[in-house]
């Protein structure tokens, strides 16, 4: 008998310094030692077995067997728990030296870009911005424009139609008319309609069946051509240089009389001539005019009390001009790597 407690309390204490090496194999080792069905148990049942005067010596051996393990127990128990625990507090460890994950920013497209510019030119001069919707009937894309339905130059621009009536406007014009009609006549107008409009045409470096334009209408009493060439002068020498010389050419557009084309001299040569301005040493930058009468008398207005002066250009061109990109197609891709570079 003192054999066998000798051998269990030995086996059981290389068990719990060596073996266990997490509480759950720990207490493994407590079941099978001292569990109900644990060989200390069963070492107890087989003292009734001993003699009378043998049993309380042997009883005091196991007992003093059993606390020692129990005693053991609890120290392996808590070392393992305070390992464990460190073993977590390492697993999860934050570096707080790791750079932040950041969201990204985003950024504003170089049309949006220009197309601001623009716009803060025109609000500084006093001009509003109006709206309008770009599916448009053909009255106000047309006939309201001195465009009637038979009118040749209506083959300038191959539009998107959506009914024989409706389509997508092919220029921001309608808006013009929209805000004279919206007036009590022969109210004064400065205002620019900047927007999206519509074409039939190839998507090439610089076509694009979309693109984005911005029209302006002034309207008052003694309007001249004299303003007309003040006003986009000063825009054109705030867009691009203020040394760029302006040059006004003849030009025709139903809606205007008489019409003109407006360049500026090339800001890349400075007029030498240079691949930009195809060597010509000129920029062909917006189309402009004095507001036709019949314009106006469509519109309510009296051509005879009021004159007014109109120009339209193309964001995409003085965009591609500003920044010096040779392909408007990239400005739809919207590939950041572009993008991020305005
Ligand atoms: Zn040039």
């Amino acid at each position: 008998m003192d054999e066998k407690i000798r051998d269990l309390r030995e086996r059981a204490r290389a068990a719990i310094a060596e073996t266990a090496q997490s509480l759950g194999e720990l207490n493994d080792i407590r079941v099978k030692f001292l569990g109900k069905k644990g060989e200390m148990t069963v070492l107890l049942r087989s003292m009734s077995a001993l003699a009378q005067e043998e049993r309380p010596r042997i009883g005091k051996i196991v007992n003093e067997a059993r606390a020692e393990l129990e005693e053991l127990l609890a120290a392996k128990s808590e070392e393992l728990a305070q390992r464990e625990l460190a073993d977590k507090i390492a697993a999860e460890q934050i570096d707080v030296t790791l750079p932040g994950r950041t969201a990204p920013v985003g950024h504003l497209h170089p049309l949006t870009i220009t197309l601001d510019r623009i716009k803060k030119i025109f609000l500084q001069m006093g001009f509003t911005i109006e709206e309008g919707p770009e599916i448009e009937s053909d009255y106000y894309n047309f006939e309201a424009l001195n465009l009637p339905k038979d009118h040749p130059a209506r083959d300038m621009q191959d539009s998107f139609y959506i009914t024989e009536d409706i389509l997508l406007r092919s220029q921001t014009s309608p808006v013009q008319a929209r805000t004279m009609q919206k007036n009590e006549p022969n109210t004064p107008i400065r205002m620019i309609a900047p927007g999206r409009v519509y074409r039939r045409d190839s998507y090439d470096a610089t076509h694009s069946p979309m693109f984005t334009q911005v029209e302006g209408l002034v309207i008052d009493k003694g309007i001249s051509f004299a303003d007309l060439k003040g006003t986009l002068e000063l825009c054109l020498h705030q867009l691009f240089d203020a040394d760029a010389k302006v040059r006004f050419r003849p030009s025709f557009f139903p809606f205007t009389e008489p019409s003109t084309e407006v360049d500026i001299s090339c800001s890349s040569c400075h007029g030498a001539g240079c691949r930009v301005c195809k060597g010509t040493g000129w920029l062909e930058i917006l189309g402009a005019g004095m507001v036709h009468p019949n314009v106006l008398r469509m519109s309510g207005y009296d051509p005879t009390q009021v004159s007014g002066f109109a120009f339209g250009m193309g964001v995409e061109r003085i965009a591609m001009l500003a920044y010096g990109v040779d392909d408007l197609r990239l400005f739809y891709d919207n590939d950041v790597r572009f993008l991020h570079q305005f």
